[in-house]
């Protein structure tokens, strides 16, 4: 945990991983996703998908990372770094691109890690075996969007899978060996508090590395969009989305790095994102009420590992 924050964050987590600071260079692939194409995509699904500072797609993979680490270099003076397969789903490619887009990037100099995002319905052993290939060279995070536990929001959102999909992938994973990210959203149009501290829950108990939090914003042009402007939706405040957070972190295994709290995106791409605020103010506000009450990260994980009996002084 760290001694300044009442969470444990990824930038502490990568210090104590690599030695010193370690920054991701977001690559932008030529890639789509199963559910866009087979159906309308998550009701949130912005036509540009996820990774709104990424460069263009057809820019060559070693290019991108050039361009990513002289700007990154200068700004942090960083000589590790992450190559990170961001965009829609990284794995739903034809599997000797995929190969050649992860020899191209663990290839790269100062490349210690590869994290790939996608889905939990997109892995696959043999996916699995190409990053297996390099990972003598550099370390693997699969990064898995599951959004929430609640299978019934899953359906409502137009996720293309359920719970059960990111159960499955996550044993995957594990068996490979390789470190696993989640994302969530905790404020999902018919989620409630009960369903943020079941997937603190599930998230501790299948032991995942690390974990970015994203308050659900609202991108132009989408299901979801529509839904909020024509007012069949409603979402939760400001307050009680803080409340949610300081919650998840409390039940969240202190040994889970937390990477993000707030989404991150231009205000010209959405018509609602953090309440009008800007996401380190909200950050602060959220560090503040924590500190103030002496809420931290694991103050309530101690569910797991037989608690009755813990409880009833029989072990
Ligand atoms: S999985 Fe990601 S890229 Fe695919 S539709 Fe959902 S949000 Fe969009």
């Amino acid at each position: 945990m760290s001694q300044e924050l009442p969470y444990y964050p990824y930038s502490e987590y990568l210090k104590n991983k690599y030695g010193e600071k370690v920054y991701k260079l977001p690559l932008n692939l030529p890639v789509d996703c199963p559910n866009r194409i087979n159906g309308r995509g998550c009701s949130f699904c912005a036509e540009s998908g996820t990774g709104f500072e990424a460069l263009d797609n057809q820019v060559p993979v070693r290019e991108q990372l050039e361009k990513n680490r002289i700007h990154i270099e200068r700004r942090y003076h960083a000589h590790k770094f992450i190559a990170y397969f961001q965009n829609y789903t990284n794995t739903f490619l034809p599997l000797e691109i995929f190969e050649k887009y992860v020899k191209e990037a663990a290839g790269y100099p100062g490349i210690v890690e590869i994290a790939v995002s996608t889905r939990p319905d997109c892995i696959s052993r043999e996916y699995l075996d190409i990053l297996k290939s390099v990972s003598q060279k550099v370390c693997i995070t699969v990064e898995l969007g599951l959004q929430t536990v609640n299978y019934h929001t899953l359906i409502q959102m137009n996720r293309g899978h359920t719970l059960a999909e990111f159960i499955d992938a996550v044993f995957a994973v594990k068996r490979y060996g390789f470190e696993l990210c989640t994302h969530i959203i905790l404020n999902l149009p018919g989620d409630s508090l009960t369903d943020v501290i079941e997937t603190a829950k599930i998230l501790s108990a299948m032991k995942i590395r690390t974990v970015k939090a994203h308050s659900l914003y609202i991108a132009k042009n989408t299901a979801l969009c529509e839904s909020y402007e024509k007012g069949r939706i409603s979402l939760c405040s400001k307050d009680e989305y803080l409340e949610r957070l300081a919650v998840f972190l409390e039940y969240l295994d202190p040994q889970i790095a937390v990477e993000r709290l707030f989404s991150r995106v231009p205000e010209k791409d959405s018509v609602f994102c953090n309440w009008g605020c800007s996401w380190w103010k909200l950050r602060d506000e959220l560090l503040d009420t924590m500190r103030k009450c002496g809420r931290y990260q694991g103050r309530r994980f101690d569910y797991l590992g037989g608690a009755a009996l813990k409880n009833a002084g029989f072990i």
